[in-house]
């Protein structure tokens, strides 16, 4: 009896170590993201699931975080809580240039990795508000970003150039992308902010309620495009958005663009097995988001201001692409 006992403890332990013994060398890695109903959340779980598809080869393991967007990926990647984090290309700029939420601190060890789709400054009202023109927002209830987010910083540059400022000519809310859909279906707000990527669930479940609401056009943005090098002029695919009640196929505003970034912290050897994963896997990785169709591996090498992570850089030198 004793011995059965000992001999099934024994074969217990021997079961318990032995995955804890090939897991041993495993490097976890985890991705920051945005809000679950935004394109950087299932950015992240794509980017994961390339490279996890070859975790023996790498003893690596990528997993994904929601978090409050770029800003905060930014601040958390250097301060060693994430290894990696999506961010968009005009926030990695400041962060690298020492502007904006880092004024007079440049960022010395943020490393560019490649940059993804093209992000869109939206910004969807409802038609009961009256406000089809950034001017439109005076006095009104705008969500413009939390801090942590992308968008904040998008969302005071667009109030800069109607003249509207955030303390006094609106009434400014800092609530999270994931809330600002049910807070515009709800009556809370008269329009919000965001910089994403389309389609995304966030315009989806805005323009799906009860509440009719359009995506209020951006059109003269030269001024913003002349004093700021990281800003284009971009255009919203409606059909997109079926629900939504604007008149034309196409929403002119401008944009910026997602960008994987890491710190000088983190091995050459992680983020070479990242890129390459996702580059030689281009066209698989494309299909699993409507936001990618636009990738080359060229121009995911673009709107890049950090230095490029030595890791990425061999890959890019690798595969010809530098
Ligand atoms: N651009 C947003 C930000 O930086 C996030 C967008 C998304 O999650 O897709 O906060």
């Amino acid at each position: 009896m004793k011995k059965a006992l000992l001999l099934s403890l024994c074969l217990a332990l021997a079961l318990l170590m032995a995955p804890a013994a090939s897991m041993a060398r495993i490097q976890f890695v985890t991705i920051g993201t945005g809000g679950v109903t935004g394109v950087y959340y299932p950015t992240g779980g794509a980017i994961s699931r390339m490279v996890n598809k070859k975790a023996k080869t790498y003893n690596m393991k990528a997993t994904v975080e929601s978090t409050g967007g770029s800003v905060f990926n930014i601040n958390a990647v250097l301060n060693g809580d994430l290894e990696f984090g999506i961010a968009q290309s005009d926030r990695q700029f400041q962060a690298v240039n020492g502007m904006k939420e880092w004024d007079g601190k440049p960022q010395k060890k943020l490393r560019a990795v490649f940059s993804i789709h093209p992000e869109s400054i939206t910004l969807i009202a409802s038609d009961e508000s009256g406000i089809y023109s950034l001017a439109d927002m005076k006095d009104k209830r705008i969500a413009i970003g939390n801090p942590g987010s992308g968008q904040l910083g998008n969302s005071r540059d667009a109030l800069a150039l109607a003249g509207l400022d955030e303390k006094t000519g609106i009434k400014a809310e800092y609530i999270k992308a994931v809330e600002a859909a049910s807070a515009l279906q709800d009556e809370r707000v008269d329009a919000f902010f965001y910089t994403v990527g389309h389609p995304n669930g966030s315009i989806k479940e805005a323009t799906a309620g009860r509440i009719k609401v359009h995506i209020v056009e951006i059109p003269d943005v030269q001024s913003l495009i002349a004093k700021y090098p990281y800003y284009a002029k971009a255009l919203i695919p409606m059909k997109f958005y079926p629900n939504a009640t604007n008149k034309t196929d196409m929403a002119a505003t401008f944009g910026v663009k997602a960008t994987l970034v890491t710190s000088s912290d983190i091995s050459d050897d992680i983020v070479y097995a990242i890129t390459k994963e996702v580059f030689d896997n281009l066209e698989a990785f494309k299909k699993l988001h409507p936001a990618y169709s636009v990738l080359t591996k060229e121009n995911m090498l673009e709107g890049l201001s950090a230095p490029l992570h030595p890791g990425a850089v061999k890959y890019y030198k690798e595969a010809g692409l530098m």
